[in-house]
C-alpha cells in the first residue's frame, strides 16, 4: 500500500481542521464585538456552523452566486454578493476594521490556483480584521501585520490556517 494520502484522507483532514479551527477562533474573538465574515458560502456548511455557535455577532457572507443548502443560506441583508476582488475593498468603506473573525473557503482543487489566489486576496482581507481579531483560512495567506498562530490539537498542519491581528 502506498504511503501517499488518498483523497478521501485529505478531505476528512480538511474537514476536521476546518472545525478545529474555527471552534477556536469562534472561542478566542468571543469578547470582540465585530462582525464576522464568511468569504466563500459554497454549500453553507461552515456558514451553517458559525451562526450555529457565534453568538451576538452578525455573520456576513461574500459569495459571488449563492446555491447553498436551504438550510444554510443566509438573509438577503446578510450577503455581500459579487467577486471578493471587488467587494472586499468596497466593504472597506462599510466596515472598516472591524471584523472579529474572518473565514476563507474560497479555493477550487488547483493547489497553483489557490495560491496564486490567496496571494491577491490577502491584503484586501487584511485591513478589514478588528484588533485582536482572528482569521481562518483554508489556503495559506500572505499578511504583512497579521502573526500566523499554532493550530488547535485536532487540526492537521497545512489543511488549515489561523492568523490574529
Ligand atoms: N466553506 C463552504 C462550505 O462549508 O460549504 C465551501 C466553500 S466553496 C469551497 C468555495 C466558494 O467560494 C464557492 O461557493 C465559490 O462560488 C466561492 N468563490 C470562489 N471564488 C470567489 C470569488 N472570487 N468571489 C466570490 N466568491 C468566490
Amino acid at each position: 500500500m502506498s504511503d501517499a494520502q488518498s483523497r478521501l484522507d485529505l478531505f476528512i483532514d480538511r474537514m476536521v481542521s476546518q472545525r478545529a479551527c474555527l471552534d477556536y477562533a469562534i472561542a478566542q474573538s468571543h469578547g470582540i464585538p465585530g462582525p464576522v465574515f464568511e468569504l466563500g458560502l459554497g454549500n453553507g456548511r461552515t456558514y451553517h456552523h458559525m451562526v450555529q455557535y457565534i453568538e451576538n455577532r452578525p455573520v456576513y457572507v461574500f459569495e459571488r452566486a449563492v446555491a447553498s443548502h436551504p438550510d444554510s443560506t443566509p438573509p438577503d441583508d446578510r450577503v455581500i454578493l459579487g467577486d471578493v476582488r471587488e467587494t472586499l475593498p468596497a466593504s472597506l468603506d462599510r466596515f472598516g476594521a472591524t471584523a472579529s473573525l474572518i473565514h476563507a473557503d474560497l479555493g477550487g482543487h488547483n493547489r497553483e490556483k489557490n495560491d496564486a489566489f490567496a496571494r491577491f486576496v490577502s491584503p484586501l482581507i487584511e485591513p478589514l480584521l478588528a484588533e485582536g481579531g482572528l482569521m481562518v483560512s483554508s489556503d495559506r495567506m500572505y499578511f504583512d501585520t497579521l502573526t500566523e498562530l499554532p493550530l488547535p490539537p485536532t487540526a492537521v498542519d497545512g489543511r488549515c490556517f489561523i492568523y490574529r491581528r
